[in-house]
């Protein structure tokens, strides 16, 4: 591991004072047993110099380190190797130092060291520490002529060393990836409360999973007509669009049916164990790893979140915890964003006949007018229901709305599904027909007052009714009419015209279409 992702743990200042805590203890105590040694009666001069001079400088030192250098080590990167190297320099002096003091305090000191060194700057600082402190013990001794360390020393400090610094970047790196881990779910949590569009909360998904496991490979599915459609498939640096699975026979298919999670540490081995077929989609390239789990919208599973890798045991139990955390995060969202699509389609329906409403007609219909070409042209019908005043009055308003519905209904049913019906105003309606001529519209015309003629209508003693009779103006565009606005006046003054002409009829600019 480098240096520097030591350093990109997100660690407070506190928290690294909390590890360190023990080690600055020890050499704090170890420091003030010195200086009360050092008033010990029958110590020589020497002695006694030894003893005060590493009391004092050791326990300065120590408070240093802990309450000046430590907050500030993140941002003046220097001082981690300043600190290194003044640790090793220092073990090497108490060192020489321990026959005038007292037994054991070089090794209680270096290991202090040692373990403040790596909690507050990492593993190769501690391990120059290492380096500096062998280096004086080994070499001092051969430059003065005196005897050198006994090589049980040696290793001891480095066994200290590596064993303590192992220990603690293992325990560093946990705590890294369990904060990086709470961030991004923290992050999507705050996201995915807000997201009402089904896409976002795809992306927000898609991001949580990137930023908190380490795949090749991730899709969200979601039940639909006894299949998953993948929503968002990711392979490799890839996405694939329209993807489907089955739920036979699939890994997929296995946790949406048994509504629960599934970890595959080795998927060739284990979907033989678990007698769980898998298929190769995406790039083809068989997952070696894989972890899937349901997407529940309350008891009802509506798909499932999957990721994978081409590495085998790539994934444990705390991944899938964290992939179930991601689920369950996501269902919540993916619930809302279908609440708010369905309300939204509502806003735009009118409520009494399911029609497009007067807004969102015109919206939908001039968007369809602008594919429109002389080739493919476009043409609007405008319908008025005729006499419908006097068919209210004869038959009541309840009979009167339950026609507008049947109307609606019927001409829906007269027309293509991409093609438009809206209910202009009362008992109006207008109806949009991309990829129409004036022939074609004429004939929709034509198909929609046959068709309204076998309405069945029943009034309020439940006998069959007459149904009202409508007239229809047609305009085409882009032959008779520039926009929008003049393409619905044309076919609104030819309306008109069928109305004055006698009522029950088509008006167009076409001979013979009436
Ligand atoms: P014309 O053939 O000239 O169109 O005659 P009309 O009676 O249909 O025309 P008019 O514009 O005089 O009256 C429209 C009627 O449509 C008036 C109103 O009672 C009825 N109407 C409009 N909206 C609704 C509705 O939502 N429900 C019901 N039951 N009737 C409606
Ligand atoms: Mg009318
Ligand atoms: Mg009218």
């Amino acid at each position: 591991m480098p240096a520097e992702s030591f350093h990109s743990f997100p660690l407070t200042t506190e928290q690294r004072q909390r590890m360190a805590l023990p080690a600055l203890l020890i050499s704090l105590g170890l420091h003030l047993a010195l200086l009360i040694n050092a008033f010990r009666p029958g110590l020589s001069p020497l002695e006694r110099q030894a003893n005060l001079g590493q009391g004092l400088l050791g326990i300065s030192y120590t408070v240093l380190i802990f309450v000046f250098l430590l907050p500030i080590l993140d941002r003046y990167r220097l001082f981690i190797w300043v600190a290194s190297v003044l640790n090793g320099l220092l073990a090497g002096v108490v060192y020489f130092l321990e026959p005038f003091t007292l037994p054991g305090t070089y090794l209680m000191i270096a290991s202090a060291i040692i373990l403040t060194t790596a909690v507050l700057v990492g593993r190769w600082p501690t391990y120059l520490f290492s380096a500096l402190a062998l280096g004086i013990q080994v070499g001092l001794p051969a430059v003065i002529g005196i005897a050198g360390p006994h090589p049980s020393h040696v290793i001891t400090l480095l066994v200290i060393s590596v064993g303590a610094t192992e220990s603690i970047a293992n325990m560093q790196d946990a705590i890294g990836r369990h904060n990086k881990r709470l961030e991004a779910i923290r992050i999507a949590a705050h996201k995915l409360a807000s997201s009402l569009e089904m896409d976002e909360v795809l992306l927000l998904i898609q991001n949580a999973v990137q930023n908190s496991l380490t795949t090749d490979t991730y899709y969200v599915g979601l039940v639909q007509d006894h299949e998953i459609r993948l929503a968002l498939f990711y392979d490799e640096g890839e996405f694939f669009n329209q993807v489907k699975v089955p739920l036979e026979g699939s890994l997929a298919g296995w946790v949406v049916t048994n509504q629960q999670s599934l970890l595959a540490r080795d998927l060739q081995r284990d979907s033989i164990r678990k007698k769980i077929p898998f298929k190769v989609v995406g790039k083809a390239k068989a997952s070696r790893s894989w972890m899937g789990t349901p997407l529940r919208i309350g008891n009802e599973v509506v798909g499932m979140l999957a990721v994978a890798s081409y590495r085998r045991n790539t994934f444990d139990r705390q991944d899938l915890e964290m992939l179930e955390n991601i689920a369950q995060l996501g269902s919540m969202a993916l619930d809302n964003a279908r609440h708010h699509q369905k309300v939204e389609l509502q806003s735009h329906l009118d409520s009494l006949t399911g029609a497009l409403n007067h807004g969102y007609f015109l919206q939908q219909a001039q968007s369809l007018m602008q594919q429109a070409s002389e080739a493919r042209p476009f043409s609007l019908i405008m319908l008025d229901i005729d006499h419908f005043k006097a068919f209210n009055d004869s038959y009541g308003h309840l009979v009167g709305d339950q026609t507008l519905e049947a109307i609606t209904a019927c001409i829906r049913a007269s027309i293509h599904a991409t093609d438009l019906v809206g209910r202009w105003g009362g008992e109006e309606f207008a109806i949009a027909l991309p990829n129409s001529n004036a022939a074609q519209s004429c004939e929709i015309a034509r198909r929609i007052r046959s068709n309204l003629e076998q309405l069945e209508i029943l009034n309020r003693g439940n006998r069959n009714i007459e149904p009202p009779t409508v007239s229809q103006g047609i305009a085409i565009y882009p032959g008779e009419a520039k926009d929008i606005y003049r393409l619905i006046d044309l076919a609104d003054q030819r309306l008109y015209q069928a109305k004055a002409a006698g009522r029950n009829r088509i008006g167009s600019a076409l001979e013979g279409c009436s």
